[in-house]
């Protein structure tokens, strides 16, 4: 079976959930090669990590040389693993995670190889015959069309979004080839020099949460009953650009098309009208509930659930009842 290469996404070692979801995914495809690009005092973790999720091989490329440079060089990492697969036939795919970093390294990495690239998949499953690409799904045009696709050229590079899979743990050989990769000076012509951490909310990020409750222009500016539902589901806050635009919440917590791209297991919308520029940033969530006073909002039109009436009562009386059968 060929493999499918899957960019680990990690902090320090510390793997993030969207790698597991990727290897998943992977696993319907090929054989799931984990690539980690890190600290070589990281890598053991990450190791254990991945291979809980069916990584049959990982990858461990020493990042000492590149680290603190911007993406070009994962790009050169992933390009050069892309040709040493293919000198067995492979890699059926390569997943990275459809983040901002990740975007863009799929879309070096497909100029590199030659090959066609997907970005912001929310499914993939793999081609009908065994050799045949795999068929993606995306939400496109504001998320009024939802398109399958498949590449047609050299190796399908696929950046898919979070919460694209549930994790599923099938435990893999995990064995470790160290790579060493050649780093042009051309990937080392920007570097990063100064970070901040982001300021911990205790929350999930926005993009990768299961779960997203999101306030609008109907929260009057008061998002205490928005955030004491998100507290007790363990969910992600988000806000309309109405909220944002009153200075509510700052813009890192704005969903639609010009903000950020949710795509959640549930996405609850508070005082939200459903405008189509805020649809076009949740509109691929799997379970959509709204909570509006006007029973004609158009975000109706795309509820599973909705609830007619005051987010101000509701939510409050949601949040006591949930924490109430938490116990
Ligand atoms: P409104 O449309 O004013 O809706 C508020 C809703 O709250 C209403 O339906 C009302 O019935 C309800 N409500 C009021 N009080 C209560 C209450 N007490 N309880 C329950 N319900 C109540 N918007 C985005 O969200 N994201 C974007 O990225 C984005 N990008 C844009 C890009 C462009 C180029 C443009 C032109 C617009 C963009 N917009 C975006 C703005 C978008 O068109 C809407 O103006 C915006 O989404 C409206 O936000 P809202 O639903 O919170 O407010």
């Amino acid at each position: 079976m060929s493999e499918v290469l899957v960019l680990v996404d990690h902090v320090d070692g510390a793997v993030r959930k969207p790698t597991y979801e990727l290897l998943t995914i992977a696993k319907r495809l090929g054989e799931p090669s984990a690539v980690f690009i890190g600290g070589a005092e990281a890598a053991d973790a990450a190791v254990e990590a991945v291979k809980k999720y069916g990584a049959e091989k990982v990858y461990v490329v020493d990042d000492t040389e590149i680290k603190g440079y911007l993406v070009a060089p994962k790009a050169e990492v992933l390009a050069q693993l892309v040709e040493q697969a293919r000198e067995s036939g492979g890699p059926v795919a390569v997943l990275v995670p459809a983040s901002v970093d990740g975007r863009e390294i799929a879309g070096r990495l497909a100029i590199k190889t030659g090959s066609g690239l997907i970005t912001d998949a929310t499914d993939v499953q793999a081609g009908e015959a065994d050799g045949d690409s795999p068929v993606t799904t995306q939400s496109v045009f504001a998320g009024n069309y939802t398109v399958t696709a498949k590449v047609t050229k050299g190796t399908p590079i696929i950046a898919v979004k979070p919460n694209a899979a549930a994790p599923e743990e099938a435990a893999g050989a995990g064995a470790v080839e160290q790579f060493a990769p050649t780093i042009s000076e051309a990937a080392k012509k920007a570097k990063i020099v100064a970070s901040q951490p982001r300021q911990a909310s205790g929350r999930p990020e926005l993009t990768e949460a299961a779960i997203v409750v999101a306030g609008g222009r109907g929260t009057g500016g008061n998002f205490d009953p928005v955030e004491g539902l998100a507290d007790s589901l363990g969910a992600a806050v988000g806000a309309s650009r109405a909220a944002v635009d009153s200075g509510w919440k700052p813009h890192a917590f704005q969903i639609g098309q010009t903000g950020k791209v949710v795509s959640p297991q549930l996405y609850i919308a508070n005082g939200i009208s459903g405008a189509i520029q805020h649809r076009a940033g949740m509109q691929t969530s799997k379970t959509i509930v709204a909570v509006n006073k006007d029973e004609e909002a158009p975000i109706f039109e795309l509820v599973d659930f909705g609830v007619v009436g005051d987010l101000h009562k509701v939510l409050p009386a949601a949040t006591e009842e949930i924490n109430k059968r938490k116990g």
